[in-house]
């Protein structure tokens, strides 16, 4: 029996053997440092898994089914892109009348024609209604003031109203 067995082990089987043991403990190894590495990245108690980890195999088994969805850097990329959304519908936001999606821009709502902003006499831009004066042209912008301190809900420039629609649904047509 003893002689079979120093038949078996080889030096070969021997050198397979101690490359199998080698493997397998670089694997252990690589294998915590990679829970631990995951855990951190993934903002968790990476120190808990860390222990977890010590166990061969199971517990790296045990981390991949249980490790949180996902990475710190997605979330991060994720809030991030919301953040992005945000800006681009306050960019073109909607028109409060019928919720049409309108450009920073637009004067009137091309869907239910609801005034959304003052134009320019002279320049023709897009007013903020909070404005003083023409950012484009520098031109003064009465009534505003005036305006501001009475809080009439829905601005009426009376001369010009009924050029400026026109101007404006040429623009939208
Ligand atoms: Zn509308
Ligand atoms: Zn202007």
């Amino acid at each position: 029996m003893k002689e079979l067995l120093s038949q078996l082990w080889t030096p070969e089987l021997q050198m397979a053997t101690t490359v199998v043991v080698v493997c397998l403990v670089v694997l252990y190894i690589l294998s915590i440092i990679w829970v631990v590495r995951d855990a951190y990245l993934r903002g968790t108690m990476w120190y808990a898994w860390a222990i977890v980890a010590l166990i061969p195999l199971l517990g790296v088994v045990a981390y991949c089914l249980l490790r949180p969805p996902l990475l710190q850097i997605d979330r991060d990329e994720q809030e991030l892109e919301i953040a992005l959304k945000q800006r681009q519908l306050m960019n073109y936001g909607e028109c409060a009348n019928c919720g049409y999606p309108v450009e920073s821009d637009y004067v009137l709502c091309p869907n239910c024609h609801q005034r959304l902003k003052n134009q320019c006499a002279k320049c023709g831009h897009a007013l903020d209604p909070s404005w003083t004066v023409c950012p484009y042209c520098a031109t003064p912008l009465a009534g505003v003031a005036a305006r501001r301190a009475g809080r009439t809900s829905m601005p009426q420039q009376a001369p010009a109203a009924g050029d400026m629609s026109e101007h404006s649904a040429r623009h939208t047509r």
